[in-house]
């Protein structure tokens, strides 16, 4: 039986994963959950599973979660921890084997990275972490000999795709984007997006955060430098395309000219239970896809004026340097602004550009506190530009 720490159980990777868990209850134990805010989805979840440990991000929460705790019909009390170091306990527990990795943003490298340093399999949904640290978390899983599986579905598929040949057959992989909602809205159109237009994605149900990156196209832009970082391999062979069914997740193409796909329905437990079965393939009780349904597989080049924040993605992963850390910092304030309705939809690119201008991206990292402190530095000029340019 695998013990399993979810890092990030409240959101919508951490709860399709403990639905995945449900199906396979023999196999898994919950160790530990890691969540922000949402208590009382915590407190049925420890009800549920009875976790021997879990976190929350804010101390303040704690008594809330006892109380409800107290009045739920099955009394379990974990030991309950808090904030930076209460994620790094849950993420190190002695009795987990796997770590989900699907808290959102940078929150989660710390975390992750410790569980690597201490042994653990990794599950990984949280892509920031290869954008940001690609190198340092992948060196890390290398040298622990630690396996780090891809949750995100394009890297889950490529993942299962790259199984039928050799790494040095590789001739080039192949991201399949939706193209989000706005991929045939006309650039004067595109001025008038609202964040209540950018949250319909038209193929996925995902977090705010990866919603509004899947509508820049910087989602994709992050999976550029995930699976540079993840498959080892230079950016120039890793291309996209728009694929609006969603029903390809991502191919792999091979010297010899066979393009291997892996096809399937968009439903992220998929990619969840192969993560946390792997190497076997398990009989799943989700849909299949329906071939008779499937009316029509297209594939487009991605228009890159539209949407430039593929293109500063993959500028980031050609120069690597501290770009990377910028565009993930700079593109999560501008878009948490753009919720607020403090910006428009079109400022996200730009002042993503602008940081990426300003902060010249020479520093090279060696540890993951350097990170995060340029990180927070990326972060705190992007709100002060937001307010500069923007708010004033
Ligand atoms: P959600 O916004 O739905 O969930 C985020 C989770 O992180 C919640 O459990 C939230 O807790 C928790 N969290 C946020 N801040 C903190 C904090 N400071 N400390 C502890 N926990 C925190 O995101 P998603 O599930 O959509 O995405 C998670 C990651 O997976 C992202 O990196 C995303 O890019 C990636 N991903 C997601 C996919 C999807 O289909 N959703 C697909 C592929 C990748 P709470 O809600 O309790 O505040």
């Amino acid at each position: 039986m695998k013990g399993l720490s979810i890092l990030g159980s409240t959101g919508s990777i951490g709860r399709n994963c403990l639905r995945v868990i449900e199906d396979f209850n023999r196999d898994f134990r919950i160790v530990g959950l890691a969540a922000g805010k949402n208590i009382s989805l915590l407190a049925e979840q420890i009800q549920r599973f009875k976790p021997a440990i879990v976190s929350l991000s804010n101390p303040s929460c704690v008594e809330a979660l006892q109380l409800q705790l107290q009045q739920l019909p099955v009394k379990f009390q974990p030991k309950i921890v808090v904030g930076g170091e209460g994620l790094i306990e849950v993420a190190t527990h002695p009795e987990s084997n796997l770590v989900v990795s699907a808290i959102v943003g940078v929150t989660g490298l710390l975390p992750t990275f410790e569980a690597i340093q201490s042994g653990k399999s990794i599950a990984l949904a949280n892509k920031e972490i290869m954008v940001v640290a690609g190198e340092l978390v992948t060196e890390a899983a290398r040298m622990k000999g630690v396996e780090i599986l891809p949750v995100d579905s394009e890297h889950n598929a490529i993942h299962q795709c790259l199984r039928s040949g050799k790494k040095e057959e590789v001739r080039r992989v192949i991201l399949t984007a939706s193209g989000g909602p706005f991929l045939k809205f006309s650039a004067t159109r595109m001025r008038t997006v609202t964040p209540k237009m950018a949250l319909q994605h038209p193929t996925w149900t995902m977090g705010n955060r990866i919603t509004i990156d899947s509508a820049t196209l910087m989602n994709k832009g992050f999976e550029i430098l995930e699976a540079k970082w993840l498959f080892d391999l230079p950016v120039d062979k890793i291309c996209v395309v728009i694929h609006p069914q969603s029903t390809v997740h991502s191919m792999v193409e091979f010297v010899d000219g066979s393009v291997i796909a892996q096809l399937g329905i968009t439903d992220m437990r998929h990619p969840i239970q192969y993560a946390l079965t792997y190497p076997n393939r398990e009989m799943t009780c989700q849909k299949n896809l329906d071939f008779g349904k499937i009316q029509k597989l297209e594939f487009m080049e991605p228009d890159l004026r539209k949407f430039p924040c593929l293109d500063l993605a993959y500028s980031a992963a050609r120069q690597l340097g501290a770009h990377p850390c910028t565009l993930n910092a700079a593109d999560e304030v501008a878009v948490d602004a753009f919720l607020k309705g403090k910006i428009p939809f079109l400022m996200i690119p730009r002042i993503v550009k602008k940081m990426m201008v300003f902060s010249n991206g020479q520093s090279k990292f060696s540890r993951v506190q350097e990170i995060l402190e340029y990180d927070g530095m990326i972060r705190k000029e992007t709100q002060r530009l937001i307010k500069k340019d923007y708010l004033s």
